[in-house]
């Protein structure tokens, strides 16, 4: 059994927080690049450099490389052989958010939902648990804007639409939201499962990094021609037109139940911010 003290699991998180809101990761970059190369459209081949420079400028100034640092999303996985010391997790988290965006001087987002009262210091944040085997405390953290949260649809499908209606409210979707977003964006799609399990695999898809699939490969296909579809719709980055409409379709599956089909998409914007640390 190992112990971690929950002081050690507050640190960590405060230093993600202020991590995560300055340096956007090499995968993001690396696909505002790759796609940039791809661009043929003069303006969306601006913006996609405008997105790079953005990100340096950011990392030099040591400065959020976005106004709306998020809401803090956590997913933590415990393995069963861990004994924290201390602070509940979840405590320790929380923590660590409240240090993490008030030390980093990060927008505090968060309100309560109908009187509209910040909390002061973007807590709480959402975080979901999963026990794995071993004496690891795996943490995934994401700062997530809301101009793209906002943008996100779930729909509980009949069975009978089958695979062509999740394909046409995946598509439907990223039309409607248009610029909104702030594209390029990243797609998180969840099928199946219950509403809230639906709702939470969307937004664990959103964790994985630019360019990595599904391991299954009728999804790794699927999440293929879907974005190619989205990017067919034109809409480019920013809204401004191209065929950088998003960066990924991320699709995760969880088996449902016989009389439903339950879809969440759940879009990311261009400032894709997500860290990991293992403890
Ligand atoms: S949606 Fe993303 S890029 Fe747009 S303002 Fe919010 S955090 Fe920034």
């Amino acid at each position: 059994m190992k112990t971690i003290n929950s002081k050690l699991i507050e640190d960590v998180v405060r230093d993600m927080c202020i991590d995560g809101c300055i340096n956007l990761n090499d995968d993001v970059v690396n696909s505002f690049k790759k796609n940039r190369d791809n661009e043929e459209n003069e303006v969306a081949k601006n913006i996609l450099n405008i997105l790079i420079d953005n990100a340096q400028i950011a990392k030099n100034l040591n400065k959020p490389l976005c106004q709306d640092t998020g809401m803090a999303v956590f997913f933590v996985k415990i393995g069963q052989d861990v004994h924290v010391k201390g602070d509940t997790i979840t405590e320790a988290i929380n923590k660590g958010v409240s240090r993490g965006y008030t030390d980093g001087y990060l927008r505090k987002s968060v309100v309560s939902p109908i009187d509209r009262i910040n909390t002061k210091d973007n807590t709480p944040a959402v975080i979901h648990y999963e026990m794995i085997k071993g004496d690891n405390i795996e943490i995934e953290y994401a700062a997530k804007g809301f101009g793209s949260e906002n943008m996100s649809k779930m729909k509980m499908l009949k069975p009978s639409d089958g695979l062509d209606g999740i394909k046409e409210f995946i598509l439907q979707t990223v039309k409607d939201a248009g610029p909104n977003p702030c594209p390029p964006i990243i797609v998180g799609v969840g099928i199946g499962g219950t509403v809230d399990k639906c709702a939470q695999i969307s937004k664990k898809a959103l964790f994985r990094e630019v360019g990595e699939h599904n391991h299954d490969e009728f999804i790794k296909e699927l999440e293929e021609e879907m974005l190619t579809k989205v990017n067919e719709l034109g809409i480019g980055p920013q809204g401004l037109g191209g065929k950088t409409t998003a960066l990924a379709v991320n699709i995760e599956t969880f088996p449902t139940h016989i009389a439903g089909l339950p879809v969440v998409v759940n879009i990311n914007c261009h400032s894709s911010r997500h860290k990991k640390i293992i403890l």
